[in-house]
């Protein structure tokens, strides 16, 4: 479905010569030659993740957030439904009735599953990227670290992301925690495999972890390369599919086949799915040039590097946050002084974009923290437009500000 200008060179086998040009620091010692490939990268995953969720509602979806699936509504061998609460309000339950539920909860599928009565063992394993503060541009670097397993080396927002660290142990799905210890202990093996970074602790600005399916391999835990679905009616229960997902990348894929096992479940007849061609919301046109229009709209107080960071973050969802910002002027100025991110973008997550807390606008709607913490007084900025808009008391702030401070742990921040 991508249109044929966006696809990537193919890649190539390069000579030493050519290793030693683009990637004069590497450590090329033993080596006969390398490889050139190119890939897509991710600015930022949180909004593409929050365009999938519009697109959703924009055919009908009701999106909710923070609220968590409790157990399955069972009659005879059909789920009908879950039993559900509202984590951030009252903890009343509640019902949430449907001829098919889709269990797409990630390394908790397992734990969805077990209040289903299966207990099947998905093996899960932590994986942690580090974000540093060290500047970066330029090819990304692929080494193998001394087990022979491949890190990288990429440039991300302009800092150096390097990736991914693997837990040598299975863990939970709530073992997301990283130590002090495991930190040490990553940054020691990315030193091993890039010797030439020589990377301190004190310069991880953010520990990007999770937790992602696994399996064991030549006595070895390692990511699990097969996403599944699983439609639990081979197991005598009706009602309910389970996807397992792996990556990010094959997750559109992964979700077109669930979605035609859910359709085949619910006995309708169903269209091909159409979500390998269809853009999501907030793509421009073909042809527009949004940046243009931003500033042929809102010239006179809007700076061509803000509408460029506007464009790029929210597509045209933009032009609303410009709309916003162009009728309250105090709207307009950076939340941060080195940051393009407006105030308007706060208030615009607020009130359109469902975002809850602190750590919602800071780390998921805007990039003022997604490369790390932005600073006790961006934050506490950020939290006082939030309290006027969600109508946070004294004690909710602070609880806030204290959350935000715990999602960057081990890191403290500046
Ligand atoms: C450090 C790291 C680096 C990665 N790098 C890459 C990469 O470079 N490329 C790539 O393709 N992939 C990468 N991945 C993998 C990718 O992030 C995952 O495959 C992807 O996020 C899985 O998406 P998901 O929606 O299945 O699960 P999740 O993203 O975990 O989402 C599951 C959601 O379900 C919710 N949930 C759980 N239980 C309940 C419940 N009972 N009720 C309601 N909601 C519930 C959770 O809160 C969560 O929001 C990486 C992962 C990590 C951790």
């Amino acid at each position: 479905g991508l249109r044929s200008d966006l696809h990537l060179p193919a890649g190539r086998v390069i000579s030493l010569a050519e290793c030693r040009r683009l990637a004069p620091e590497l450590d090329l010692e033993g080596a006969s030659g390398g490889a050139l490939w190119y890939d897509y990268q991710m600015p930022l995953a949180e909004r593409l993740t929050f365009a999938f969720a519009l697109a959703a509602a924009a055919h009908g979806a009701a999106l909710v957030n923070y609220v968590e699936a409790l157990a399955p509504i069972l009659r005879d061998n059909t789920v009908i439904g879950v039993s559900a609460c509202d984590v951030e309000g009252r903890n009343e339950t509640f019902e949430i009735r449907a001829r098919v539920t889709l269990n797409a909860a990630g390394p908790w599928a397992r734990t969805v599953m077990a209040a289903c009565g299966f207990n099947r063992d998905v093996l899960l394993l932590k994986a942690v990227n580090l974000v540093t503060s060290r500047r970066a541009s330029g090819p990304a670097l692929v080494q193998s670290n001394p087990q022979g397993r491949a890190l990288v080396l990429a440039p991300w927002q302009g800092r150096g992301l390097i990736g991914t660290g693997e837990s040598a142990a299975s863990c939970g799905p709530d073992d997301r925690v990283v130590g002090d210890e495991e930190l040490t202990g990553f940054v020691s093996e990315v030193n091993r495999t890039f010797p030439h970074l020589n990377l301190r602790t004190d310069e991880v600005t953010m520990v990007h972890r999770g937790i992602v399916p696994a399996v064991q391999r030549n006595g070895r835990l390692t990511l699990r390369g097969e996403a599944q679905v699983l439609d639990h009616t081979r197991d005598g229960l009706n009602g309910l599919v389970t996807m397992v997902s792996v990556k990010y990348t094959t997750a559109r894929l992964l979700a077109e086949r669930a979605v035609d096992v859910v359709v085949g479940k619910l006995g309708r007849p169903a269209a091909a799915s159409r979500t390998s061609s269809v853009p999501l919301p907030g793509a421009p046109a073909e042809g527009s040039d949004l940046v243009a229009e931003l500033l042929r709209d809102h010239g006179s107080w809007l700076e061509s590097l803000v509408a460029h960071h506007l464009a790029a973050t929210h597509g045209t969802g933009s032009v609303a946050i410009a709309a916003l910002a162009s009728e309250d002027s105090a709207l307009r100025s950076p939340v941060a002084p080195a940051l393009p991110v407006l105030h308007a973008e706060v208030v615009h997550a607020a009130r359109h974009e469902m975002a809850r807390t602190l750590v919602d606008v800071v780390t998921r709607r805007t990039m003022l923290g997604t490369a790390g913490h932005p600073g006790k007084t961006i934050a506490r900025s950020c939290a006082d437009i939030l309290s006027r808009e969600l109508r946070w008391n004294a004690a909710r702030v602070s609880a806030e500000l204290d959350a935000l401070q715990a999602f960057y742990e081990p890191v403290t921040g500046p």
